[in-house]
């Protein structure tokens, strides 16, 4: 291929190599979007290592989606009710600087928030957290990544010792049992789910079991599908660990040597009966003992999981109680074996690797370990003390701050949290209340955008150079092949530009994207996601590489050598976790169920998720007329059964109502739902379908070790509108 440009996709974490081309090709006609605009050609790049040329329908429109409804200049506005006015950067950074030394200086550093995002790259994430946590002394940095996978965070931070998921791609095709819990893969990471999918056809004896209280696309794969109740995965996990116990089909060599917290475990999985768990679950006994026998029969398993386990109240606890079966069998560290998190957008884990939530800071640092502020602080060169000790505020406490009147200067960038918070109605009361909002994106109009004092254009994924790392912990070089439209600028640019003009001249200079990344890599350095030895040059040199990647590799010395070090590999392959002892640490948890069970007000619980083709709030994918085709409207799955009990035709239009609010989609009657359980789609803000916002519904209660919310589930009534 001429002229082109090897990239990855911006959607979801898979992060598939894609190959782009110019819209003119010589003797081909021009390639053009539906409205005429010229657009790039897109294919999968046959020498990612993480995709090998396959891509789906988001990543081969992707281009579609790059020329219209792009904010192109600064606009301002005094207050919400006004039109905006086009203004310059110069007008609209002085606004900015304005008010945040303002807020700073009458409110503290505390009132000042950004909440930023998975779509980010690195060098984004990074600047940011500088100018955040280390130059302005707050810790309020959050990123939807909250919403997403925090929990995972958790998750592996208590049990690992530090965040990382220790598996990889290769892993997919070298297990004897696929555990999917709380993922619809197919249709939400669908090009990882090929690749297993193709293993599992080919060899009869590996087997694959998925958990879903919905039969979705995944599950028709499976050799054993458990539609167990909403909720109850921790009775799900701990019930396997029982018969696992019984049947003496663990680990102990690995349980004494290399884990901790073991008989405390034992303690608690002993309650938990075959009998009692089916029950619980709503499963039978054979499918149970089915399930525990492929795992404990199995000499490699892995896990995968998602969202489903993540967006809960107890989602840590539920993360903890996937990776202790794994911990109990020795299941990690080696081949096809693991529990691997799959991440929901293209760069969440190098927002991860560059601290991008309030609670982390670069290099896989915690706010809360006193050492590693004060490795950030002597790294960033500023005085010791200034990162604050405490947390930040999380995305859904900076609503809460809103609501009080504590934050006084929000910053929103590259998300739309006025379709993506929970309890929508209350976020959007509270976003209508910011005395000062700046909402930084590629798009206008968006729901978010409503909300704004002040509009920034972005350049996007293909007009700026940078790094994302994919689920399995490849970094990939995404360079620029576009020029932005009108004054768009890159994320970190504006951000560095705003150190700057706060008198941070020296900290926030760099002549390109390049040197901060470099700066970056540094601060990884003998940290377990030490990037310290990638660079531009060598990704581009050598194509996508994965951490761990030590400065002191001599990867740029022998080609051999650096070929063994790209990809595949794994974290813990010699046992030793991150823990000061080494040992992981098995967690011991009964469940608390779902925050809001179904009740005689609110008999069935709702679950939320995203469909094959769109991209949560359609942001981009609403603008690509293939997948509004594939996808043109919400709706309500519900069962045949629950549907005859309300005289509920297909296409009704069913008012559905929570504690919080109402909305309202056509229903479609089909037995891959449970009954007493109902799904909608959680792609449409107000912007694509009116009052069919399904976060209108959803409760904000949270985990309280991941402070991750139950966006999955909430109880609800419906009738016939
Ligand atoms: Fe993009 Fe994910 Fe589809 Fe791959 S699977 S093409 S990364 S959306």
């Amino acid at each position: 291929m001429t002229n082109s440009t090897k990239t990855i996709c911006p959607y979801c974490g898979v992060g598939c190599g894609l190959e782009v081309l110019p819209p003119a090709q010589p003797g081909k006609a021009v390639n053009r979007d539906s409205e005429g605009n010229p657009i790039w050609q897109v294919r999968g790049d046959r020498s990612h290592p993480s995709s090998k040329g396959k891509i789906c329908i988001k990543g081969g429109t992707v281009s579609e989606s790059l020329v219209k409804d792009r904010l192109k200049y600064p606009m301002m506005r005094d207050s919400l009710t006004d039109e905006f006015r086009r203004v310059s950067w110069d007008e609209a950074m002085e606004a900015i600087v304005n008010r945040m030394q303002k807020v700073r200086l009458t409110q503290g550093p505390d009132a000042l928030c950004m909440y930023g995002s998975g779509q980010f790259q690195t060098e984004d994430y990074y600047i940011a957290q500088k100018l955040f946590k280390g130059f302005l002394g707050s810790n309020n940095f959050d990123a939807n990544s909250r919403l997403c996978m925090s929990s995972a965070v958790a998750g592996y931070i208590q049990s690992f010792g530090s965040d990382g998921p220790p598996c990889c791609y290769e892993d997919l095709e070298l297990t004897d049992c696929a555990f999917l819990i709380g993922t619809n893969t197919a249709e939400c990471h669908p090009i990882v789910f090929n690749r297993l999918r193709l293993y599992h056809k080919k060899n009869r004896k590996v087997k694959m079991v998925v958990v879903d209280p919905r039969r979705t696309q995944t599950a028709e794969a499976a050799d054993l599908h458990l539609a167990i109740k909403p909720g109850t995965d921790i009775d799900l996990f701990n019930g396997i660990a029982y018969l696992l116990m019984r049947w003496g089909r663990i680990d102990s060599l690995f349980i004494d040597e290399c884990t901790q917290n073991f008989p405390a475990y034992a303690e608690v999985i002993r309650h938990y009966s075959p009998e009692l768990v089916a029950r619980k679950c709503g499963i039978r006994i054979q499918d149970l003992e089915k399930a525990a026998k492929y795992w404990g029969e199995s000499q490699r398993v892995l896990s995968l999981w998602s969202m489903g386990l993540n967006q809960s109240s107890e989602g840590t606890a539920k993360v903890r109680t996937l990776i202790n079966l794994h911990l109990m069998t020795g299941d990690i560290g080696k081949p096809g074996a693991g529990p691997f998190s799959l991440t929901g957008q293209p760069n969440a884990m190098g927002g991860r690797e560059a601290g991008g939530l309030c609670n982390i800071l670069p290099g896989y640092r915690l706010v809360n370990n006193p050492q590693h502020r004060a490795e950030v602080e002597q790294f960033w060169g500023v005085r010791p003390g200034t990162i604050q000790p405490q947390r930040g505020r999380t995305a859904w406490e900076m609503i809460q701050g809103l609501e009080t009147g504590e934050v006084g200067f929000l910053w929103i960038a590259a998300t739309n949290p006025a379709v993506s918070m929970p309890d929508l109605k209350r976020t959007q009361a509270a976003l209508k209340r910011s005395p000062f909002t700046v909402y930084q994106d590629a798009y206008y109009p968006t729901e978010t955008a409503t909300y704004a004092h002040i509009l920034l254009p972005a350049a996007q994924w293909s007009e700026k150079t940078g790094v994302m790392t994919n689920s399995e912990r490849v970094v990939n070089l995404c360079p620029q092949f576009r020029d932005p439209p009108g004054e768009a600028r890159a994320d970190w640019e504006i951000f560095a530009e705003v150190g700057r003009r706060l008198g941070f001249e020296k900290q926030f200079s760099f002549p390109n994207s390049a040197q901060v990344y470099a700066e970056f890599v540094k601060i990884t350095e003998g940290r377990p996601c030490d990037s310290s030895g990638l660079s531009y040059e060598k990704l581009r040199r050598y194509g996508p590489l994965q951490w761990p990647y030590a400065d002191t590799w001599p990867c740029l010395e022998g080609e051999e050598l650096d070929r063994q070090n790209r990809t595949n590999k794994r974290l813990y392959t010699d046992f030793c976790f991150n823990t000061p002892d080494g040992r992981a640490r098995f967690g011991a948890y009964h469940s608390r169920g779902l925050a809001e069970p179904s009740d005689q007000a609110y008999p069935f619980v709702l679950t939320t998720g995203r469909l094959y083709g769109h991209w949560h709030t359609q942001t981009r994918t609403g603008r690509i007329p293939k997948i509004n085709k594939k996808h043109p409207e919400p709706f309500i799955e519900i069962h045949p059964r629950d549907a005859a009990k309300l005289n509920i035709k297909e296409n009704s239009l069913l008012e559905v109502r929570s504690r919080r609010g109402k909305a309202y989609f056509p229903a479609k009657i089909t037995k891959e739902i449970a009954p007493g359980t109902l799904f909608v789609p959680m792609h449409w803000g107000a912007l694509w379908a009116e009052n069919a916002e399904a976060n209108a519904l959803t409760h904000p209660t949270a985990c309280p070790s991941s402070l991750q919310p139950e966006l999955k589930t909430c109880a609800v009534q419906i009738s016939i509108a």
